[in-house]
């Protein structure tokens, strides 16, 4: 099987995992892949996660021109592709409206660091987004901004997560992290004060994460 159509299998299967997991609702929030320098797979615009199919995948070039596919791509595309375009290193992007997130992201808060697995797997707090019109060139630009060079994941305010990685597992994973996180920060608030892990805690977690956690390199 080639690289797209390779990608096209990743993007419906993580697709159907958000919808499943409840990370994403109705029509909302996309995915993408990256399979080759020139080649982007993206959900459509508006179709039930539900009904989705592999043939139901839209390619698009790197300029946004559809290459292949009978639906519109979805209306995120300009974030997506300025992601692309500005990191070299991300090869896939899980957008979701997780609603504990959305939260933080409605109160405009960055999401702290608590507990262990969002300092391995995101490397520090989720950062807003400052606010723009979702689908807007404006909110890609803003997004990219936010991300910076090594960044892994943004929240859009008053909209949703943005997750970034080498691959479509990585940038999952980061999604349901990030709810887990959030939710966490949400009900310790209700017990007072959540103690937040300090920056340098947070890099040697990162650190041990990457070089010797599990079977193999995580990124
Ligand atoms: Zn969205």
């Amino acid at each position: 099987m080639n690289p797209v159509e390779k990608a096209k299998e990743g993007v419906v299967s993580t697709a159907y995992s958000i919808h499943k997991e409840g990370l994403v609702f109705e029509t909302w929030g996309n995915v993408s892949c990256r399979p080759t320098d020139d080649r982007i797979v993206i959900t459509p615009s508006g179709i039930p996660y539900e009904q989705l199919k592999f043939v139901d995948m839209v390619v698009v070039n790197i300029k946004g021109e559809v290459e292949e596919g009978r639906w519109k791509p979805s209306t995120e595309l300009p974030l997506h592709r300025a992601v692309y375009e500005a990191r070299t290193d991300i090869r896939a992007i899980v957008h979701t409206h997780s609603i504990c997130a959305t939260a933080f992201a409605v109160s405009r808060q960055d999401i702290p660091v608590v507990v262990e697995d969002q300092a391995q797997v995101v490397g520090g707090p989720v950062k807003i987004v400052e606010y723009a019109q979702s689908g807007s060139e404006e909110l890609a630009f803003n997004a990219v901004k936010a991300l910076g060079k090594d960044g892994l994941a943004v929240l859009l305010a008053n909209h949703g997560v943005l997750s970034v990685g080498s691959d479509l597992p990585s940038a999952l994973q980061r999604c349901r992290i990030i709810e887990r996180n959030a939710q966490i920060v949400l009900w310790s608030k209700l017990l007072g004060s959540p103690f937040l892990l300090d920056p340098e805690e947070v890099a040697r977690l990162r650190n041990c994460f990457l070089n010797n956690y599990g079977q193999k390199n995580n990124v």
